[in-house]
């Protein structure tokens, strides 16, 4: 699976594809983290950071 996250924040967010909510909560995500360093990479590669608990 493929997440979106924050380097600044340490949080990330799932990405998928077809799910209306979560095409909501990754704009809820752009929105939280505007001007923050982001990036889309694979959930192994995030096994530091806190997952996304918003909305
Ligand atoms: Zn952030």
């Amino acid at each position: 699976m493929r997440v979106k996250l924050c380097f600044k924040c340490k949080q990330y967010i799932a990405i998928r594809e077809n799910d209306f909510n979560n095409s909501r909560d990754l704009l809820l995500f752009d929105k939280a983290h505007a001007g923050h360093p982001t990036q889309v990479v694979n959930e192994e590669e995030v096994a530091n950071y806190e997952i996304w608990a918003g909305s």
